[in-house]
């Protein structure tokens, strides 16, 4: 029996368009159908009235455009995020969210179902792996926050709030760009779902060419963060990349023997080598890394810990990004307080590192960072 259908977007414009030409149409046709797709955001080959009818029919037998099923959506009470459980066509589930900021909308999305790593602290974590997903699932969860964003989109009844209501203080994970003119586009995306990206690097680069496509989905070069736990062969893949995208990397302790407690790959990729990739890729790219810290009380928040960051970042292009420690099951650390957080930046400040406490947004939906997962 035949296999499921290959999907349009796992292509890239170059594959699409070998593809096309190999079934004797026009380059022409595939650039047709490629902005039909991407910039006119069409749903179906048949509504696609610029490309030949008999192009359209091959497609229809050979090539599967439907996005993933929605198996649920919430909507945080205070309207600025929205949560979308999604059913992969082999029936994996992964979640995907759509983050209002102050001038920008914000697309989290997931690289694999589950994720491999085990942090004791995330609820993807604790699912365990299931499998990478796709090139074509990765760009399909950012279509979907896009069509959310649609004024005629299912739930447009309940509009999301303004952007000029938005948190101010907090501009959001990988927000490098100022404001935009039109602050309701979908510009900024990270992936910060669930899963490990750099576990399932090419994929994700593939899904990067895709979603910065200029006739495509045209997401900014600069305007794609990815987070790592600190996969240290990726990293440097990454600094060797012609154009990659932003890095943030999850630090959570500034020693090994903390960080191995946190974070069980740290027994891998020690602490020491991770840091020296990550000045690999400042000095290479000439770019800022982003290091992120969940912050749980009595745990990682003390004084002598953030001067222990201070001592490991010196001199790197670094801004740290404070996430206090979002409720998952079976893991009973708390966050820490305001102070705490306040402390921690204080003294970051002191050895000059810029840093954000991260707003802790659609907790009321466990839609915050950790706390994906696909049990519902
Ligand atoms: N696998 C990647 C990206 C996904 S997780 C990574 O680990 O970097 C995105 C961020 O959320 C990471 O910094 C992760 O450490 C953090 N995180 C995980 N669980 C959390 C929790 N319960 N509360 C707050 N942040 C959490
Ligand atoms: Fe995986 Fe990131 Fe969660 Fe760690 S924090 S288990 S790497 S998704």
């Amino acid at each position: 029996m035949a296999g499921p259908l290959p999907n349009f977007h796992d292509l890239t414009r170059a594959e699409l368009t070998a593809l096309v030409t190999s079934w004797g149409f026009s380059p022409v046709h595939a650039a047709s159908l490629w902005s039909g797709v991407y910039h006119d955001d069409e749903e179906r080959f048949s509504d696609m009235a610029e490309v030949p009818a008999r192009l359209r029919a091959r497609l229809e037998q050979e090539i599967s455009l439907a996005p993933p099923a929605v198996v649920s959506e919430r909507h945080s009470t205070d309207g600025f995020t929205r949560k979308y459980l999604l059913a992969l066509a082999d029936g994996q589930r992964i979640e995907a969210v759509l983050m209002r900021f102050t001038g920008r909308v914000t697309a989290c999305v997931s690289s694999q179902a589950g994720c491999a790593m085990g942090c004791v602290f995330c609820a993807t974590g604790r699912m365990g792996f299931a499998r990478h997903l796709t090139p074509g699932e990765i760009v399909a969860q950012v279509l979907h926050v896009r069509r959310a964003l649609r004024p005629s989109a299912a739930g447009a009844a309940l509009p999301l709030p303004s952007t000029a209501s938005a948190n101010k203080r907090d501009p959001g994970p990988g927000a490098v760009q100022p404001e935009t003119p039109n602050p309701d586009r979908l510009r900024n995306v990270v992936l910060m779902g669930m899963g490990e990206p750099l576990h399932n690097y090419d994929a994700v680069m593939k899904a990067v060419e895709i979603l910065r496509d200029q006739n495509g989905p045209a997401i900014g070069a600069r305007r794609i963060t990815l987070s790592t736990v600190g996969v240290i062969p990726g990293i440097v893949r990454l600094a060797d990349e012609a154009n990659p995208p932003h890095l943030a990397v999850s630090l959570h302790a500034a020693t090994q023997a903390e960080r191995a407690a946190l974070v069980p790959v740290a027994t891998r990729w020690p602490l020491d080598a991770l840091m020296e990739a990550c000045r690999y890729y400042c000095e290479k790219r000439q770019r800022r890394i982003f290091f992120e810290w969940t912050l749980i009380a009595g745990r990682n928040d003390t004084p002598e810990q953030a001067h222990a960051v201070g001592r490991l970042l010196h001199g790197l292009p670094a801004q740290v990004n404070l996430i206090p420690l979002n409720p998952i099951p079976g893991y009973a650390g708390a966050p820490s307080d305001r102070a705490a957080a306040r402390g921690f930046q204080d003294i970051l400040a002191g050895y000059g590192l810029p840093s954000t406490v991260r707003q802790r947004r659609g907790i009321d939906i466990a839609a915050g960072c950790g706390q994906l997962a696909a049990a519902r």
